[in-house]
């Protein structure tokens, strides 16, 4: 069994782009720049954009947070991101997830330019990578696909099969893995919350991409001998013992699973680190764009 090491990966990836970065900044050209909105103060989103702007600065991108009230309405919440298309100093930028109740999320992701997407939400960007064009892929994908990548995971022709049909991970990721190239070629399975008998599914699998968020749902017995799993889940789940009064778990029962599969991602330390760093790519990609 060998560990997917996410946690290094990133590293090495944020190395490259920062390395691409003084590059450009010693040739005269323009420093990526990424802002990102941040409404309300919730726990969770404070500690993603937190460490997002923390990479920024890591990799020497310029990078500005927008945090907003709340109560702001979603007209002028809509007018941010006009002001943010707009500013030409911007290679793009993400409005945090999930919104207050009484925006339309939907409207919001609408509005964002297609070119600043850096996210990959917007219905532009998904089609185009849909029909393999370029585009902004979601960061989730986009790391899990480098991390098959750069671990040189051949996935041609194996069963894959992913779990959760999310617009963000699991159908996205559904539609790269079975999309031509390297890494590519898979036969891929959506499971999802209708999905009937799926441990007869999972047993069949070759790869396993699991992005639920029900924490230790895959276990030992749904899954064969040599299998890769990469564990997209994100849980917090509450523990008197720790300091912060939580722990973070995974979909994947990691201990009992672990020792059945070739590869397996953990959780810390695995998809999560490489979502961060492929977002910061995108944003070099959007900056390196625009050079013309
Ligand atoms: P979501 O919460 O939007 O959707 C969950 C999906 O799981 C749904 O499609 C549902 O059909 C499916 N599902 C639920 N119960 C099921 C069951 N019993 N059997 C089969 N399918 C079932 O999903 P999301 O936003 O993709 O998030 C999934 C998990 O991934 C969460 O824990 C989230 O925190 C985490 N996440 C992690 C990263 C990262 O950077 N590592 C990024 C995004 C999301």
């Amino acid at each position: 069994m060998e560990i997917l090491d996410g946690k290094k990966l990133s590293e090495q990836i944020k190395e490259e782009i920062k390395q691409a970065v003084s590059l450009r900044k010693e040739n005269g050209l323009k420093t990526p720049h990424l802002a990102a909105v941040l409404v309300g103060n919730d726990g969770a989103s404070l500690t993603y954009v937190g460490s997002k702007v923390k990479s920024c600065e890591r990799v020497g991108f310029k990078s500005t947070l927008i945090r907003l009230e709340d109560s702001i309405s979603e007209e002028a919440l809509l007018s941010k991101i006009k002001e943010l298309n707009q500013d030409d100093t911007l290679d793009g930028y993400i409005v945090q997830l999930p919104l207050p109740k009484h925006i339309n999320e939907e409207k919001i992701l609408l509005a964002v330019d297609p070119k600043k997407d850096v996210d990959g939400f917007h219905p532009a960007n998904f089609g185009r990578m849909a029909l393999e064009m370029e585009s902004f892929i979601p960061a989730t994908p986009f790391g899990i696909m480098e991390m098959l990548k750069r671990y040189d995971l051949d996935i041609s022709g194996k069963h894959c099969v992913v779990i959760g049909r999310s617009h963000i991970v699991g159908r996205p990721i559904s539609i790269l893995m079975s999309q031509k190239g390297q890494p590519g070629n898979a036969t891929v399975t959506l499971a999802h919350s209708r999905t009937k008998n799926l441990a007869a599914l999972t047993q069949k699998a070759d790869i396993i991409v699991s992005a639920l968020g029900v924490p230790d749902f895959l276990k030992a017995d749904m899954v064969k001998q040599g299998v890769i799993v990469i564990d997209v889940g994100i849980t917090r789940v509450s523990d008197e013992n720790h300091p912060r009064g939580y722990v973070i778990k995974g979909d994947v029962d990691f201990k009992a699973v672990a020792k059945k599969s070739s590869y397996i991602t953990p959780v810390p330390g695995g998809v999560g680190p490489m979502t961060i760093a492929m977002l910061l790519q995108n944003t070099l990609l959007s900056c390196e764009r625009s050079d013309g």
